[in-house]
């Protein structure tokens, strides 16, 4: 929600509404959540917004100026379903609680029960776990400038208290947003309102830019100063300041336990840019699709795993010790099976153990968060033992060391956890019964106490039946009135009617109803009170209890923290070699220079889609794109699998620096630097909108940026425009990429012209995708070979889609007839001959086609696609369609009759 519609005046308004308009102006970008007894409620817009994203019916309570007040509740027990729907929207919600109870208010003769805001619901500061996405973290990032042209950028989780910055040119702002996809964003308004933030919309939140930040941060750790960290730059400080003050500002100025910032920096992580990772759908599936890499590769078993996971996909390292080390856990994983399988049963459904630590740091937990830290501290036990068992020949690798060292916090409370919680535990504090018997003497007795006084009451029940002869005589509680004892209507009649001797036990009437009568005695209301007195005893005394179990574990905190992040790297790993356990996978060699020769590799989603649909089998393909010929470029119909070989191997190159195994029988693949994915759109004429324009914004940051290290993968480029310029842009972007950037690239096209280019750039390998043709039928082989297509499959495909036969022969002839023109030319004289090729050639060819229907080659004549926009290039090609069939009718438009591609 970012325009907040008008607040009305306050004047006039009752107490309660008072309190109401004052919350609303503290909070205007907030729904207020007006707490009304059992309910919440909203008033004015808020009711008429929340009502609608909730379906509430909006009803109406008193008048304010002169008019009906809208208003929509929801009931205080259910306010987490409803808070999740609202926050998933992009809404802030301001809790505005009462702060006493209405008897407390009489008594103080207030006209109004106390209400404050007490918290913000923010999407980026919760850690409720209905809140919360188990497998996906919850990013909250501010920015702030950070001199010239960069700036500072420091995001957290509040659900787990990771802490990091980052200095980064602004115009790399894009691909920090594309990597950590924020739940929540801080910035300034110049920032907010730059390219890169505007499109994130409601998730925006406006904030001053503090003067003072590296103070402000480093008394949030309680350090003299951030150096202690490492060194920040002013604008990363400034951001983190930002994200402390707005978490605070939500949580009602309380901070959640956060581990010291890590400064990151981009440095050491493969670059990606936002385009990058949608076309190569790391986390994510696009355009409808359900499927991404995440999604086939995730063996984790553990919410915290997951996430680990998903950062590692979203941020593969670039640097080559870390690799290995990552690979070398795999590795070891792999050959040690039962290892694996051991440490996997202790992952398979452990709890999460950072996020119910942050839950505790902010004092909104549940006691099965003190159970999930008592049975993850537990199962950290045993997988340390795991490994410990698995250490000798050949040695636990150091990053699982590592990781196993910290399995055992130095001051675990886990022995003292399982000591004090119960074997059963209640939902919620408040139910009591968190701590269980014979742990706390204190308790214990305060509990005999009050289980006493209930004997006691059983007893006494026993008494007054006696005493006033009335067998069926029962005592029952009584929300209002406490301890009563309730007799049938005819016995009460006649203890109504007798004189009662006077005494501990005389009855005092208190209530009458249709067949019952309700009485008390001093002995009654003594025991309640009794009973009474020693429940709250024990709650109080119990609170203690959990508020000391909770203060263990917050002492013991980055201890904990350390274990759970070491859990996470265990599941990573131990999934990883799961996934490799399962089929061909193999540890790629990363040589430090630029390589890159897989054999046999696959494309891991659309293998495990094939599977899934028990479709055929995926075929696997060599890529060679080592020195010499570092540029590939393929060609072949639509649906032959070009776009798929080209993702598949991006995807090696994230998967390998991710520290996972790769989809392939051998790999090397020389560390890159920056990775680029771009598909080249269709333009999008029906919705009017030129898509190419950012096509090229694309591709000139692709040729801005890419370098020797890097590795481009370029699909269709060009496509989005008239063939001629397309095919003149894709020519140009490659005599680039091969003689000036000199990336590792595969340049995927249906420009089949373009293969004139492999004589021409020595380290051009020109490959296809074999088709073959089968009873008339277009059979893809989904193979890679050597050499250029044949260019004939478009009329194939044609044919196959249904196109009358009469028309498909005439393309035939049509074809040939432009082809024998086109040989006439040389294409590698120099300049783009293919222009001259389209334009009206004043020295006609000799070849003719039979039966010269002229008014296609006049029409064709007439064209200029230099001077053409887009649209109108297709409206001239329908043009010349409807000249081909036989009744000058038009046919099914087909896109481009002169390449290969159907
Ligand atoms: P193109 O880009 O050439 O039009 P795609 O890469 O989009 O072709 O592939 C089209 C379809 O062919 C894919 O959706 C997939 O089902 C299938 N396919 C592609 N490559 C393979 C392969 N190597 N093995 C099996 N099926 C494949
Ligand atoms: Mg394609």
């Amino acid at each position: 929600m970012d325009a907040a519609p008008p607040i009305p005046d306050a004047a006039g308004a009752t107490p309660a509404m008072a309190q109401w308009f004052a919350a609303k102006a503290a909070h205007p970008d907030a729904l207020v959540f007006f707490r009304m007894g059992d309910f919440f409620e909203m008033f004015f817009a808020d009711a008429t917004a929340a009502g609608e994203v909730l379906g509430l019916a909006v009803s109406h309570r008193g008048e304010h100026g002169g008019r009906p007040v809208p208003m929509a509740g929801v009931p205080v027990h259910a306010m987490e379903a409803y808070l999740a729907r609202l926050i998933r929207r992009g809404f802030r919600v301001a809790i505005c609680e009462q702060m006493e109870t209405p008897e407390a208010a009489k008594a103080r003769k207030a006209p109004a029960v106390r209400r404050a805001v007490v918290r913000i619901v923010t999407p980026a500061t919760v850690t409720e776990e209905s809140l919360l996405e188990g497998s996906r973290p919850s990013w909250l990032l501010a920015l702030a400038p950070d001199g010239g042209e960069r700036v500072g950028a420091a995001w957290l989780d509040v659900s787990t208290g990771h802490v990091c910055t980052e200095s980064l040119p602004v115009a790399e702002l894009g691909a920090l947003l594309a990597r950590l996809d924020p739940t929540e964003v801080v910035a300034p308004e110049s920032l907010a309102a730059g390219d890169a933030l505007t499109p994130l919309g409601g998730v925006v939140r406006e904030a001053l830019v503090p003067r003072d930040g590296a103070r402000i941060a480093a008394g949030a750790w309680g350090v003299a100063s951030l150096a202690a960290f490492g060194s920040f730059t002013e604008g990363e400080a400034a951001a983190l300041a930002m994200a402390l003050d707005y978490v605070r500002d939500a949580s009602g100025g309380t901070l959640p336990r956060l581990a010291p910032p890590e400064c990151r920096g981009g440095e050491g992580t493969l670059r990606m840019d936002a385009a990058t990772r949608r076309s190569l759908e790391i986390l994510r599936a696009e355009r409808g699709g359900k499927d991404c890499l995440l999604g086939a590769v995730d063996r984790t078993l553990t919410a915290a795993g997951a996430r680990e996971l998903a950062a590692r996909l979203a941020a593969p390292l670039a640097e080559a010790a870390p690799i290995a080390a990552r690979h070398d856990a795999v590795a070891f994983l792999l050959a040690a099976s039962a290892t694996r399988a051991a440490l996997r049963t202790e992952l398979k459904g452990a709890p999460d153990m950072a996020r119910a630590l942050g839950r505790l740091s902010v004092e909104r937990f549940f006691p099965r968060d003190l159970a999930a830290l008592r049975d993850g501290l537990l199962r950290a036990e045993a997988m340390r033992a795991a490994l410990a068992a698995a250490a000798g020949v050949p040695p636990v690798p150091p990053l699982l060391a590592a990781a196993s060292a910290a399995l055992l916090p130095p001051d675990s409370p886990r022995a003292e956890l399982a000591r004090a919680l119960a074997a059963e535990l209640p939902a919620r504090l408040e139910e009591g019964g968190v701590v269980g018997p014979g742990y706390d003497g204190e308790l214990d007795a305060l509990r005999r106490l009050r289980d006493d006084a209930r004997g006691a009451i059983l007893a006494l029940q026993m008494d007054l039946a006696q005493a006033w002869g009335i067998a069926s005589l029962k005592i029952r509680h009584h929300q209002q009135l406490g301890f009563l004892a309730e007799v049938p209507a005819a016995a009460g009649e006649g203890l109504l009617r007798q004189k009662p001797a006077p005494g501990p036990m005389a009855p005092v009437h208190r209530q009458s109803m249709a067949n019952a009568h309700r009485f008390t005695c001093t002995a009654l209301t003594d025991l309640d009170r009794r009973l009474s007195q020693a429940r709250d005893e024990a709650a109080r005394r119990e609170a203690a209890v959990v508020r000391h179990l909770r203060k263990l574990c917050l002492d013991a905190a980055p201890g904990i923290a350390a274990a759970a992040r070491a859990a996470a790297e265990i599941d990573v790993q131990a999934a990883s070699a799961e996934l490799a356990a399962g089929g061909a996978w193999c540890r790629p060699d990363m040589p430090d220079r630029p390589d890159f020769c897989v054999a046999q590799g696959r494309h891991p989603v659309v293998e495990a889609a094939l599977r899934r649909n028990r479709g055929p089998a995926f075929v696997p393909n060599d890529a060679d794109l080592s020195p010499g010929r570092r540029l590939c470029l393929l060609t072949g119909p639509n649906m032959a699998g070009k776009s798929t070989y080209l993702r598949q191997n991006a995807l090696m190159v994230v998967l390998a620096q991710a520290g996972l195994y790769v989809p392939a029988e051998s790999a090397r693949i020389g560390l890159v630097d920056r990775l680029f994915s771009r598909v080249g759109t269709a333009d999008d004429i029906a919705g009017g909108r030129s898509t190419f324009m950012v096509e090229m914004t694309e591709t000139a940051a692709v040729l801005n940026a890419a370098g020797p290290r890097s590795f481009v993968v370029l699909d269709e480029v060009g496509r989005g425009t008239a063939t001629w310029d397309g095919l003149a842009i894709a020519w140009a972007v490659l005599e680039a990429l091969h003689d000036r950037l000199r990336a590792r690239t595969l340049f995927a096209t249906h420009f089949h012209e373009l293969t004139a280019l492999a004589g021409k750039l020595p380290e051009l390998t020109p490959a296809a995708m074999r088709v073959r043709e089968h009873r008339g039928q277009v059979v893809f082989q989904h193979l890679v070979g050597p050499g250029a297509s044949e260019r004939s499959w478009g009329l194939h495909v044609a044919r196959l889609a249904g196109v009358p036969r009469e028309v498909v022969g005439r393309a035939e002839a049509v074809l040939a007839a432009l082809e024998e023109r086109a040989r006439g030319l040389d294409p590698l004289s120099g300049e783009l001959p293919l222009f001259a090729a389209a334009r009206p050639a004043p020295a006609a060819p000799a070849a003719q086609p039979p039966e010269e229907p002229d008014a296609l080659r006049i029409a064709l004549a007439g064209l200029d696609p230099d001077a053409m926009a887009p649209r109108e290039a297709l409206e001239a090609l329908y043009r010349l369609k409807s000249l081909l069939s036989p009744h000058g009718t038009a046919v099914a438009p087909q896109r481009d009759l002169l390449s290969s591609d159907g």
